[in-house]
């Protein structure tokens, strides 16, 4: 059980993400050369739902649950985005994190507008029958508004395959069709993608790759540290222990392990928890702020945000930061560590890998023939290779750091297609 935070400390939280969000998105326009009207139409979701759900729960009790979903734009196409069950979930947060979605496709250059959906629940506390419930109950609360071709959810934060799974089963019922391009990081049999779930740690690797040739480090001698032991961060500290790297530190909800030997990989994934909770397990633990501020070659935040801000900044002992989490390091804190030469790959870039997948997912289902895990892996790397090196252009050319290039990069295809369309 977590403890749970005062509702106001979260609504601030959402706030603030909401806030820093657009003022680097009003930053990336003017830079652009766009007049108000983008930023105006850009600043916020074009639709905006809020559902109540309810749900019958094991002790007989009817409870009645909160969820949203955010389309922020469908200029470009259909809206897409994940799910998240959280108890921390507010409506800021979701618009917010819809303008993301909206520059991770601009970034990596799908064909989608963004959309982002949560419902306030806590998976942790709920039988597998009350979240089957709460799923279909979001799907018939929001069916006529989401679709293959409307807006596309997706898994996130504590919400994984079986989920989707659900949904979709229920999308198909309303639908009357067998709707498998309803939603992405479905179960294969289902019509899911090789690669899906492992894709957004892929696209860290990809990232993290990229990033240490442009400062010289060879990832076979380079020491990782991995925040966060869920699907991106296990997948990542995986991968990166595979590569070679020496993983001398991972943390979770509990706390952190760190060894600079490099930790045993393999058996920490196999004690792991499904939400991804293994430091419990051990006595020797160091807390998650001391773990950010040892010193390594590669730091990749992948839990939740605001890890890196203004008071630890100046600590980080790091060359690269790799944002696999959605907003780990604050505005204030990216300017620090830009100006320490710290070269920081942004969440919105970084963790493009999930909805790369995803679309690739959608296409498949679309044509209803199916791809190898090769040719997904083949595809991917293509597209984050070529998105982190426009960023990284983009950013040296212009002599910004690596977030306000991407927002760049990312919200200029959405404007341009509004422009055309006659909307702005
Ligand atoms: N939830 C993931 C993200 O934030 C994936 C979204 C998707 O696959 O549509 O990027």
């Amino acid at each position: 059980m977590v403890a749970e935070k005062p509702a106001d400390s979260q609504n601030e939280q959402s706030n603030d993400i909401l806030a820093s969000t657009q003022s680097v998105v009003k930053d990336a326009l003017d830079r652009l050369g766009y007049a108000n009207e983008a930023y105006e139409l850009m600043k916020e979701p074009v639709r905006m739902m809020t559902v109540r759900i309810p749900v019958r729960m094991d002790d007989g009790n009817i409870k009645v649950f909160t969820g949203y979903r955010a389309q922020h734009n469908d200029a470009v196409g259909p809206t897409k985005g994940g799910v998240r069950f959280h108890p921390d979930v507010t409506e800021k947060e979701v618009r917010a994190l819809s303008i993301w979605m909206t520059l991770k496709s601009g970034i990596v250059d799908l064909p989608y507008g963004g959309g982002k959906g949560g419902i306030i629940c806590d998976p942790r506390e709920m039988s597998f029958r009350e979240l089957e419930a709460v799923s279909r109950g979001y799907v018939r609360a929001l069916s006529q508004v989401v679709g293959p071709t409307k807006d596309i959810p997706a898994p996130d934060v504590f919400t994984n395959s079986q989920i989707m799974a659900w949904m979709m089963d229920e999308y198909s019922r309303i639908d009357e069709f067998n709707s498998p391009g309803f939603i992405t990081g479905k179960p294969i049999v289902l019509g899911g993608s090789h690669g899906r779930e492992s894709a957004t740690a892929k696209g860290v690797t990809i990232c993290i790759e990229e990033a240490c040739k442009k400062r010289g480090i060879d990832i076979e001698d380079a020491r990782v540290i991995v925040q966060g032991f869920g699907n991106a961060g296990s997948f990542l500290a995986k991968f990166m222990h595979d590569m070679g790297a020496k993983v001398i530190a991972i943390s979770d909800a509990e706390g952190a392990l760190h060894d600079p030997e490099g930790l045993d990989i393999d058996y920490l994934l196999d004690r792991r928890d499904s939400f991804g909770t293994v430091t419990n397990l051990f006595d020797d633990t160091i807390s998650n702020d001391e773990m950010l501020e040892l010193e390594t070659d590669i730091l990749v935040p992948a839990a939740v945000q605001n890890q890196i801000t203004k008071d630890n900044a100046h600590n980080i002992k790091a060359e690269i930061v790799v944002e696999a989490a959605n907003g780990p390091t604050t505005l204030e804190a990216t300017q620090i560590l830009t100006e320490r030469d710290i070269l920081i790959v942004p969440d919105v870039l970084a963790s493009s890998g999930g909805v790369t997948v995803s679309y690739f997912e959608w296409v498949q289902n679309n044509q209803g023939f199916y791809w190898k895990e090769d040719e997904v892996q083949e595809k991917l790397r293509e597209v984050l290779v070529k998105a982190f090196n426009n960023v990284y252009t983009t950013s040296q050319n212009r002599q910004i750091d690596m977030r306000l290039a991407a927002y760049m990069v990312g919200v200029r295809k959405m404007t341009e297609a509004a422009r055309f369309r006659g909307w702005i």
